[in-house]
């Protein structure tokens, strides 16, 4: 039995490359020096591969910035502007691609989520007749030098299908149409790299989604047909993950891959539908150990799916992988001393999952060594851990009755109970955070190490969140914010006060380019210890007569941001985390706080990739929403924060959430997306963002005014929230205070006008 990884996460155990990066960028590396340190990453990653006995090293995984972008750069498709640059090295043409040129006004590519995972790629933009200028993929050069050190090669390229469905082709032609040469810059490089390479796998996720049309499903396996021939000497791997083939399954099957990978962690339901229908000549992957999760795996779980995979197919034609590639998960356990025992003993990151292919493969092929007790020992010891399971916590989920998901009455009824927030037409607020200074940051780094004590940090916090209140008076917003200077992260900040949560040290997450993130850990049952913003919300509230908003991140959104045990069902996880929330509304509300914000910015990021299994995410996630948020009276206002745009599909979806009040995303589309609010009738006040805080530049009066008039055409002019499109934490106060300025000034304009 064969055993791979589907590809290994490029940071490097202490994110050797974001520093790489950053310094070739800072101008104090080298483009040589840049190349040497990811020459080390990589042959450090193979090392890791062929230690752990897996039977190929992936080659191809790593990338400069993303691996879409290289698969961009190979198929050449270059946006026009950035042609001034198509000459030059390839690594500056790629990080200008990634990056932008702000001193020549060149706009990077658009950079968004991949699949429902927190790792971005950078969108290819296709126009009706391009002019491809194909390069070599970085796979080919990197297959040469692996096999030239004595690897044995499984390269590793985004496939077609998935590169042309994720690219963004200008309106009114079909980016379709360019399948051929596409497929034409394909076959070139797998020309390329068959002879370098045992294996070549193409990773087509899209087959996991719904999001082929028919038409062009039905021209899948006749091209993969082509690029079989074009690897020939190397064997073929159709790989797939993110979720199940469902329909898709007899369009994989036709292909004549040599390998057909799946994924049965997020596809478990797949198996036997594949297993039945594979063709004689196809070797079957089953992704068995999961690539998106910090945790060891199962092995009594594990065994009886691999072994029916070997009594349908026999051993020779299964073979075992991750699930999906390994970059969604940090890089080495080793050195993360800082965790509890119990939690540590439970935990696999990439270096840990490759040995686990290894001692699956030696289990299923009859091997024990007290393999399968150990690992049993492991995971189920620390699964019935009191710290894992925690009764009081089981009781109050069961506890949880219809009535809790409910406000007292319905939003319309609702509005006239929030009449003595006494509130003015157009009413304008921020969305939470206000610049982060360099101060404030010193400010908690100090906390943190313990050279400040609680008493100096607090006096700290609170002058920052006087200055904060006093210029929001002064600017004269409605409805203010305390300004989270207490908060490094909104999801960071609530874990650190929950039971149930843990955080590495150095378990970094690539989200883009040289951007890391470290998300916290959910191993047990959350349960609340006390009040997590109370003392805050109150403070600023008592230095003003306006309205204060209580800040507090959503259910969804800790659940999305964090890597979530695997022993415990998401939707009951986010129970738990939705009780916890409860209660510091709970709190909120008792202690006078009038106006309580739960953001929700993941809502949308953390949905399935089909609209069966989308739909069954939603429902339980709107009712976490609703389970943290309905616990209040008529008079009290919720508020919620999705950080996006493109929520058309699920505008019914946000209304069941039943905020009295939410703010989107909207001024980079200036306003455009507001169209779904003439479909759907949707029953409270929104606030579309009119001022983007994703760029230092300070919007004027007269755009702001416009995109309000706009936003006037489709939203009631009762229900018209003012604010910018998410928080301010990054900006700086010399951009912040002139463009509030500016939103207010627009707002009393139009007040004005419509009053
Ligand atoms: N309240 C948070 C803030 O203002 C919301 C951030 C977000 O939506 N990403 O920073
Ligand atoms: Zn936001």
């Amino acid at each position: 039995m064969e055993t791979h990884i589907l590809g290994f996460p490029r940071i490097g155990k202490n994110r050797e490359l974001k520093f790489a990066q950053e310094a070739y960028w800072r101008g104090t590396m080298a483009a040589d020096e840049l190349a040497a340190a990811a020459r080390e990453l990589k042959r450090r990653h193979w090392r890791i591969q062929r230690d752990a006995n897996l039977d190929y090293v992936a080659v191809g995984d790593f990338s400069l910035y993303d691996q879409m972008l290289d698969a961009t750069l190979m198929v050449g498709a270059i946006p026009e502007r950035f042609s001034p640059l198509a000459g030059g090295p390839t690594p500056d043409l790629l990080f200008v691609m990634a990056r932008g040129d702000a001193g020549h006004g060149i706009p990077a590519l658009e950079m968004t989520k991949w699949f429902d995972a927190n790792y971005h790629y950078l969108v290819p933009e296709l126009s009706a007749d391009p002019d491809f200028h194909p390069h070599p993929h970085p796979a080919v050069a990197d297959a040469e030098q692996a096999k030239e050190l004595g690897f044995t090669n499984k390269a590793v390229l985004i496939g077609p299908f998935t590169w042309l469905a994720l690219a963004k082709g200008r309106e009114g032609f079909d980016k379709w149409t360019l399948l051929p040469p596409v497929l034409d810059a394909y076959r070139k490089t797998l020309e390329q790299l068959a002879p370098h390479c045992a294996v070549i796998q193409l990773d087509e996720p899209i087959l996991c989604t719904d999001w082929l049309p028919a038409g062009v499903l039905r021209r899948f396996a006749s091209a993969y047909g082509g690029l079989k021939s074009a690897a020939s000497g190397a064997r073929l791997m159709l790989a797939t993950y993110f979720g199940a083939l469902g329909a898709a399954i007899p369009h994989a099957l036709a292909t004549g891959c040599d390998i057909l990978h799946i994924d049965l962690k997020r596809g478990a339901e797949q198996l036997d539908a594949v297993l039945s229908a594979l063709p004689p000549d196809m070797v079957l992957s089953l992704g068995v150990v999961d690539g998106r999760n910090v945790w060891k795996n199962n092995f009594s779980r594990t065994l009886p799916v691999i072994e029916r995979a070997v009594a349908a197919l026999g051993g020779n034609r299964v073979m075992l992988g991750t699930s999906c590639s390994l970059l969604h998960c940090p890089v080495d356990l080793d050195g993360e001393d800082a965790l509890p025992e119990q939690v540590r003993a439970r935990m696999a990151f990439a270096v840990q999952k490759c040995s686990e292919l290894d001692a699956l493969r030696r289990l299923a092929e009859g091997g024990d060594n007290g393999l399968l007790a150990r690992n049993r020992e492991a995971v189920e010891g620390a699964e019935a851990h009191p710290d894992t399971r925690r009764e009081e916590v089981r009781k109050a989920c069961a506890a949880v009755t219809a009535e809790m998901f409910r406000r007292a009455s319905p939003i319309g009824e609702r509005r006239a109970a929030q009449a003595w927030l006494k509130l003015p037409l157009f009413p304008a607020t921020t969305i939470g955070s206000f610049p982060q200074t360099p101060d404030i940051r010193r400010v908690r780094r100090a906390r943190k190490r313990g050279e400040l004590s609680l008493r100096d940090y607090k006096d700290a916090i609170k002058k920052e969140i006087e200055g904060c209140i006093k210029k929001q008076e002064h600017l004269g917003l409605d409805v203010l914010v305390h300004g989270e200077a207490e908060r490094n992260d909104m999801v960071e900040y609530f874990g650190e006060q929950l039971q149930g949560f843990s955080f590495t040290q150095n378990g970094w997450v690539q989200s883009y380019g040289s951007r890391c993130v470290k998300p916290p850990v959910i191993y047990g049952d959350v349960r609340r210890e006390g009040p997590m913003t109370l003392e805050w919300s109150l403070y600023a509230q008592s230095l003003t007569e306006k309205p204060v908003k209580g800040m507090l991140t959503g259910p969804v959104t800790i659940l999305a941001w964090s890597f979530v045990r695997d022993d415990l069902e998401r939707s009951e996880v986010c129970k738990q985390i939705a009780l916890a929330i409860r209660d510091e509304v709970a709190d909120l509300e008792r202690a006078g706080v009038r106006i309580i914000q739960i953001d929700e910015a993941a809502l949308r990021e953390g949905m399935p990739l089909t609209a069966e299994k989308a739909k069954t995410y939603l429902r339980w996630a709107v009712d976490s929403f609703r389970l943290a948020s309905s616990g209040v009276k008529d008079s009290t206002q919720i508020h919620t924060h999705m950080c996006y745009s493109e929520f058309n599909a699920i505008l019914a979806w946000i209304a069941e959430m039943d905020a009295d009040v939410i703010s989107i995303e909207s001024s980079r589309s200036g306003m455009e997306l507001l169209g779904a609010f003439d479909e759907f009738h949707y029953p409270g006040a929104v606030g579309p963002g009119v001022y983007d805080i994703h760029s230092p530049r300070v919007p004027p009066q007269g755009e702001i005014l416009g995109l309000l008039e706009k936003a006037l055409k489709h939203i009631d002019k009762n229900l018209l929230w003012v604010n910018p499109d998410c928080g301010l934490k990054t900006r700086q106060w010399a951009e912040v205070m002139p463009a509030l300025e500016n939103m207010m000034a627009a707002t009393r304009k139009l007040r004005a006008r419509e009053m």
